[in-house]
C-alpha cells in the first residue's frame, strides 16, 4: 500500500499563522515539508479581530520565524488599549494599558488576507528548497490510514499523500481533528462566535480622529449594555487606513437569547461613542464572522494521534485573557513547537515520538497553564455554577454592590489590569455585562455624539462578498430539519437573520395532514463558513472543496 502514495516528510495542513510557524521551522530544519491550504489564497478563508501578539515569554514569535513580518505583512503597532464600559450613553473608560502590556513585547493590527498570504509566500520559497511547497485550492479530506494507524492525508483535489509527520494546522473547524477523534462539535459553551466589519478610513482620519502617530494604533473594547445580555464585547482596532470593528460572544449565550449576530454588531456600530471615530462617513469594506474555541474548555491536553499533531485552533488553543484574545500568537507558538517536536524525534531516528514530545514542549513551555490557567479550573469555573452565577448577579447589582463599585471609583480600572484576576473570571453575565453596566452607571459620563451611521443590509453585505459556489456538492447537510433540532441557526448563523430570506437558513410552517410542523430549510450559498451551525444545528459540516465557497479579501 505505501509504495502507492507520494510520500512527504512532514504535510501541513493549512496557511494560517499555526501552519505558517510549523512550516517555517519544519523547513529551516531541512524537512522536506508540503503545505496544503484549501483558499485560492492563504487567508482567504481567515477572520481575525485582529491584534497579533509577541508575547515576552513565548519561545517562538512571528518576527523571529519570519524576519520582515512586522514591516511587510502587519498594520499598525497597537500602544494604547483601553476598555469601555457602556450603560446606554454613560460610559466610564478604563485605560488597560497595564493588562495589554504584560507579558506583551508587541501587539500589531493585521488584516489576514494580506498577513497570510505574505507569510504563505515565505514559506513556498523556504519549503521548495526542501522538495516540498504550498500549494492553495487544495482541501484536505480526511486522514489516510493503514490499518488503524493515521499515515497520511485524502484530499479532495489530489490522491493521498503520506507523511512522516501530519501537522493539521486546519483552524476552528478542523476536520482532520474530528477524523482523528480528538475534537467533536460538543457544546455551544465551548466556542465563542466573532463578527467582523473592515471599515474604510480616509487618509489622515485614523491619526487625526485617534490622535496617533502615522505608524501607530490604538485598541478599544466595549461592554456593558451594548449587546442585549449576550456575554461577550466588542473591539475596534485601527489598521493602516481602515479600522476592525467587531464583536465575539460566547455561541451558548447568543443561542439562548436567540440573539443575531449582525444585529448585536449595528449596535456597536451606531452607539454615540463611535460617532466621532467614523466622522459621520460609513464606508463597510468587508462583513465576515467565525468561531473560535474558548481554550479554557478545550485546549486538547493531549493534541496528537499517531503521525498526527494538532496546532492552533485545532487544537482548541485560543485563549480569551479576559476582553484580550490571544490566538494567532498561540498558534505560532504551537506550530513550531510540534515542528520542533518533529526533528527532534527525527535526529533521534524515532519520529513516532513526536507527538509525546510535542506535548511535553507544550507543558515545559508554559503554553498549557496559560492555555487551561490552573486557577480558573479551580476558581472560574465554581462561578458558573447556575445559583452562584445569578447569586453574584444579583449582589453586583444590589445597592451594596453598586455602593462598593461607587467608592472603588477609579481603583476599579487596577482590577481590571490584573492579569491573574482576568484568567480566573468565570464566564457569566457579571463580568460581561453587570459589572461594567454597573460601572457606567454608577461612575461614568454621557457621551454626547449624535451617531447617524445606518449599516449596511444583510443582504448587501453578503451580496459584497466574493463566493465561488459549488453548485450541487452543499457542504452542509441538514441531518433534522424540526425547528427544535436546527431552529438555533436561523438567528445564531450570521448571514440569515428571522424575518430575513436571503441567507442560508430559515424556518417556515409547513402543512401536512391537517397539522403543522415548524421546520428549518438550508441554502448554503451565501456561507461565511464561520462553523456556527455545525455546532448549533443537526448537520454534517464540511469544507467546501479547494477554493470553493467565500473569499475574504480582507479578513
Ligand atoms: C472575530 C475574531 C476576532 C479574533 N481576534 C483575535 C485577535 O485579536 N488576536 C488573536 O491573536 N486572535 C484572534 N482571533 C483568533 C484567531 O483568528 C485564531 O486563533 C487563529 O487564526 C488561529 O490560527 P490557526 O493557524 O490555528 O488557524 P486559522 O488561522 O484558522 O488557519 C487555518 C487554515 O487552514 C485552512 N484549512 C482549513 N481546513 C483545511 C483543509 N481541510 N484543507 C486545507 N486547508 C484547510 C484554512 O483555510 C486556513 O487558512 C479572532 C478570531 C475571530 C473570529
Ligand atoms: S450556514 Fe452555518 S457555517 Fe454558513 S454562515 Fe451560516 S452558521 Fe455559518
Amino acid at each position: 500500500m505505501t509504495d502507492d502514495y507520494e510520500h512527504y516528510e512532514a504535510v501541513v495542513v493549512g496557511a494560517g499563522p499555526g501552519g505558517a510557524a510549523a512550516a517555517a521551522t519544519l523547513a529551516r530544519n531541512g524537512v522536506e515539508t508540503l503545505v496544503l491550504e484549501r483558499g485560492v489564497d492563504a487567508g482567504s478563508k481567515n477572520v481575525s479581530g485582529g491584534l497579533i501578539y509577541a508575547e515576552e515569554s513565548s519561545p517562538y514569535t512571528i518576527d523571529e520565524l519570519f524576519p520582515g513580518f512586522r514591516e511587510e505583512a502587519s498594520d499598525r503597532e497597537v500602544t494604547e488599549h483601553y476598555i469601555h464600559n457602556v450603560a446606554g450613553r454613560e460610559v466610564k473608560t478604563f485605560d488597560l494599558g497595564e493588562l495589554h502590556h504584560h507579558d506583551t513585547e508587541w501587539a500589531d493590527s493585521v488584516l489576514r488576507r494580506k498577513m497570510d498570504s505574505w507569510l504563505a509566500r515565505e514559506v513556498h520559497e523556504m519549503t521548495r528548497e526542501t522538495g516540498g511547497g504550498l500549494l492553495t485550492e487544495v482541501r484536505v479530506n480526511g486522514l489516510l490510514r493503514e490499518g488503524a494507524e493515521i499515515v497520511g492525508v485524502t484530499c479532495d483535489e489530489l490522491d493521498p499523500i503520506e507523511a512522516d509527520v501530519i501537522i493539521a494546522a486546519d483552524g476552528v473547524n478542523s476536520e482532520l481533528a474530528r477524523d482523528a477523534g480528538l475534537m467533536d462539535w460538543e457544546e455551544p459553551d465551548e466556542w465563542f462566535q466573532g463578527v467582523k466589519a473592515v471599515v474604510d478610513m480616509p487618509e489622515g482620519a485614523i491619526e487625526g480622529r485617534f490622535d496617533v502617530d502615522g505608524d501607530e494604533g490604538v485598541a478599544h473594547l466595549f461592554s456593558g449594555d451594548l449587546f442585549e445580555n449576550v456575554r461577550g464585547g466588542g473591539f475596534l482596532y485601527t489598521n493602516d487606513e481602515s479600522l476592525s470593528i467587531g464583536t465575539v460572544f460566547h455561541l451558548d449565550s447568543i443561542a439562548d437569547e436567540r440573539a443575531e449576530p449582525q444585529e448585536l454588531l449595528d449596535n456597536l456600530l451606531t452607539h454615540p461613542l463611535l460617532t466621532d471615530w467614523l466622522g459621520g462617513e460609513y464606508d463597510e469594506l468587508e462583513y465576515s464572522a467565525k468561531l473560535v474555541p474558548d481554550s479554557k474548555k478545550v485546549a486538547h491536553p493531549s493534541p496528537y494521534r499517531d503521525r498526527l499533531l494538532l496546532v492552533g485552533d485545532a487544537a482548541g488553543q485560543m485563549q480569551a485573557q479576559g476582553p484580550i484574545i490571544k490566538g494567532m500568537n498561540h498558534a505560532v507558538t504551537a506550530g513550531a513547537l510540534a515542528a520542533e517536536a518533529f526533528v527532534d524525534a527525527r535526529s533521534r531516528g524515532d519520529t513516532d515520538a513526536a507527538g509525546e514530545r510535542y506535548v511535553a514542549k507544550l507543558e515545559a513551555e508554559g503554553v498549557m497553564d496559560k492555555l487551561r490557567p490552573t486557577r480558573y479550573r479551580t476558581l472560574g469555573k465554581l462561578g458558573e455554577v447556575g445559583p452562584v452565577a445569578s447569586a453574584m448577579d444579583a449582589v453586583t447589582d444590589s445597592v451594596v454592590g453598586r455602593a462598593a463599585i461607587s467608592a472603588l471609583g477609579d481603583r476599579a480600572e487596577s482590577l481590571f489590569n490584573s492579569p491573574f484576576l482576568m484568567g480566573m473570571l468565570p464566564d457569566t453575565r457579571m463580568g460581561y455585562v453587570t459589572v461594567p453596566t454597573v460601572i457606567a452607571e454608577e461612575l461614568g459620563e454621557p457621551v454626547d455624539g449624535l451617531n447617524t451611521v445606518e449599516p449596511p443590509e444583510l443582504d448587501d453585505r453578503i451580496g459584497d462578498l466574493t463566493y465561488d459556489v459549488d453548485e450541487g456538492n452543499p457542504h452542509i447537510e441538514l441531518r433534522d430539519n424540526a425547528f427544535a433540532a436546527s431552529g438555533t441557526a436561523v438567528t445564531a448563523c450570521p448571514v440569515s437573520a428571522e424575518d430575513f430570506g436571503g441567507g442560508c437558513y430559515r424556518d417556515e410552517y409547513v402543512g401536512t395532514n391537517g397539522t403543522e410542523e415548524h421546520v428549518v430549510s438550508l441554502d448554503t450559498q451565501p456561507c461565511v463558513e464561520c462553523g456556527t451551525c455545525a455546532v448549533v444545528a443537526d448537520t454534517d459540516w464540511t469544507h467546501p472543496r479547494g477554493g470553493k465557497g467565500v473569499e475574504y479579501e480582507r479578513g
